[in-house]
């Protein structure tokens, strides 16, 4: 071959830029399945299903639509060396390639494995911007320079201007605001989700998919997850069906109820559609319009369309920045010194807890919570037990279908755990077990009382709530934004200052997850 051009599976993008230039006569597409990018981490078997799933669709795509000359290892094949490195050394040797080409990697890890494999084989290696992105890695470094703080908010209305999103004649926001949180962000009160609440589409597994569900878990069958109901988007033409269901019956209620949380009812008002992202079947582009197209009709309002939006055009931008920004020692980030262990419990969902039992367990059945779940639950929990960001990222990193790192570890480390000090969000985000019970119906299932901080009844995440406050005061008595939750610690007496760090002991030491009250010895 003139160009080996190396396809990974999260760039399943017919318009990549990988692919410019193409001349099926002398190039060649290589593509692979290697168990070590499944094995890394303890990688959910519906994330392994959906990334060898989707990969082998693009593989039949590339070779109908344009008889591309591609090969495709696959995870069984005799030669399979089963990693990345050592796989694309030896497609490049053994096509006599003399260039590798592929676009620029999603994880800093996988970019340094290219570099090395091409170094080892003696081909240059062509590593070209990846278009599927509103922004490049080189924006948010010309964005960043001289900031003493990084903020979404500024960069989010960058790129709106930049790409016209949301922006009226005269170049201003639409309807007058950069943000419309204040109209979102309810909870379903006492009723819960409203009756005409329609469950998003699902993809059932066609051949393709079938075929890889038995090799997933003859390969992988110890790792967590249920392969059982696996319904998610594999091709381009599944996800984009899966972005106009959620146009059409979800998006209008976003905004409203994009914090809610509800027992059993995993999607509610979300779209589903970051794993299709991620492996880059959807473009976030396409998915932007649609959304702002819905709002021009007149249907969907704009607080909805602007919070969606701003996950995507925002969110998803500045993270994937951030990431590149600050790799490789962001992993190594813990300002907060946690040591704990990662808890048994969260590769099982068994707990007293309702809502960590209800977050968990579809995590590890779905492969999928909400934002809100990752962060005010699963997330919380962590920062406040104290466990080591690191254990945690690695869990995020294994249980989604969505987890790709550069979207990933900026959200556990940075948003989640407060482990980068403060590089992207300006204050740990903690709560106590009421944050829980206003946002939804666990409370009320559930043995803890949120009210409580001490006592056989104390909800885990009050007192662990009061314990943080207490065990970081010095640090946070420093955070313009964290005053007044640190205030509150003032009232507290010094007898119920040791209570509460009597039961938070108790709790670290029951390994996170103390029994229910009934249950609990004297
Ligand atoms: P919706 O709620 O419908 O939102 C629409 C889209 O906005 C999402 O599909 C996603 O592409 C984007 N988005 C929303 N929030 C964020 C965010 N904070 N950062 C980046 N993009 C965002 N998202 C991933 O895609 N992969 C991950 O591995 C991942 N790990 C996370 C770990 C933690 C600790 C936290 C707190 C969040 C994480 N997120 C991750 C962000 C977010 O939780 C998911 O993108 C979202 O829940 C996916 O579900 P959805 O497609 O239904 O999203
Ligand atoms: Fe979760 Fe505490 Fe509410 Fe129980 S009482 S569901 S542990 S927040």
């Amino acid at each position: 071959y003139r160009h080996l051009v190396l396809v990974l599976g999260d760039q399943l993008d017919e318009a990549s830029a990988a692919f410019d230039g193409f001349d099926a006569d002398q190039d060649g597409v290589a593509m692979m399945e290697v168990a070590a990018e499944s094995t890394h981490v303890w990688s959910s078997k519906i994330r392994i299903a959906l990334f060898l799933s989707a990969m082998r669709h693009f593989r039949d795509r590339l070779r109908e639509k344009d008889d591309w000359p591609v090969e495709y290892v696959e995870l069984d094949d005799r030669a399979n060396t089963q990693a990345l490195d050592s796989e694309v050394e030896r497609l490049v040797r053994r096509h006599h390639a003399q260039k590798l080409i592929a676009v620029e990697t999603g994880d800093w890890r996988v970019e340094q494995q290219l570099q090395a494999a091409a170094k080892r084989a003696g081909v240059e290696l062509e590593l070209r911007e990846d278009r599927h992105f509103f922004s490049s890695r080189e924006d948010f470094r010309v964005h960043a320079k001289g900031r003493k703080q990084l903020r979404l908010e500024y960069f989010y209305r960058e790129l709106r201007k930049r790409h016209g999103v949301l922006i009226d004649d005269e170049g201003k926001p639409e309807g007058g605001e950069w943000n419309y949180d204040a109209d979102n962000r309810e909870s379903f009160g006492k009723d819960g989700p409203p009756a005409d609440m329609k469950a998003p589409m699902s993809f059932a597994p066609d051949a393709v998919t079938q075929e890889v569900i038995a090799l997933v878990e003859r390969r992988f069958g110890d790792h967590p997850g249920n392969l059982s109901h696996f319904d998610w988007p594999v091709t381009t033409e599944q996800a984009r069906r899966a972005l106009t269901d959620f146009i059409k019956h979800r998006l209008p209620q976003f905004g409203r109820y994009q914090d809610a949380m509800w027992t059993e009812e995993p999607w509610l008002f979300h779209s589903r559609i970051s794993a299709a992202m991620n492996l880059k079947l959807l473009p976030p582009r396409e998915v932007v319009d649609a959304a702002v197209e819905a709002y021009r009709r007149g249907d969907a309002p704009l607080a909805a369309t602007e919070g969606f939006v701003r996950q995507i055009l925002g969110w998803r931008e500045y993270v994937r920045g951030l990431y590149w920004l600050e790799m490789p020692d962001y992993v190594e980030r813990s300002a907060l010194r946690a040591k704990e262990a990662l808890p048994e419990f969260y590769w099982t969902g068994r707990c007293e807890m309702r809502c960590l039992r209800d977050a968990l367990g579809q995590t590890l059945e779905r492969g999928y919570a909400h934002h809100i779940q990752r962060l005010m639950v699963t997330g919380l929990y962590g920062l406040l037990l104290g466990i080591d960001p690191r254990k945690l990222h690695e869990w995020y990193l294994a249980v989604y279908v969505d987890a790709v790192e550069w979207v990933e570890l900026p959200n556990t480390m940075g948003m989640s755990q407060f482990a980068d000090g403060g590089r992207m969000a300006s204050k740990p985000y903690v709560a106590t077990g009421k944050y829980i019970q206003r946002m939804s119906n666990y409370c009320a299932g559930c043995a803890f009382d949120p009210a409580e901080a001490v006592g056989e009844k104390a909800c885990p995440f009050t007192t662990l709530y009061w314990d943080f406050l207490e065990r970081h005061e010095t640090l946070l008595r420093g955070n313009r934004r964290m005053q007044f939750q640190v205030r509150n610690l003032d009232r507290l007496s010094d007898e119920r200052r040791r209570a509460i760090r009597e039961r938070a002991a108790v709790i670290r030491k029951a390994g996170g997850a103390v029994p229910a009250p009934d249950k609990q010895e004297e």
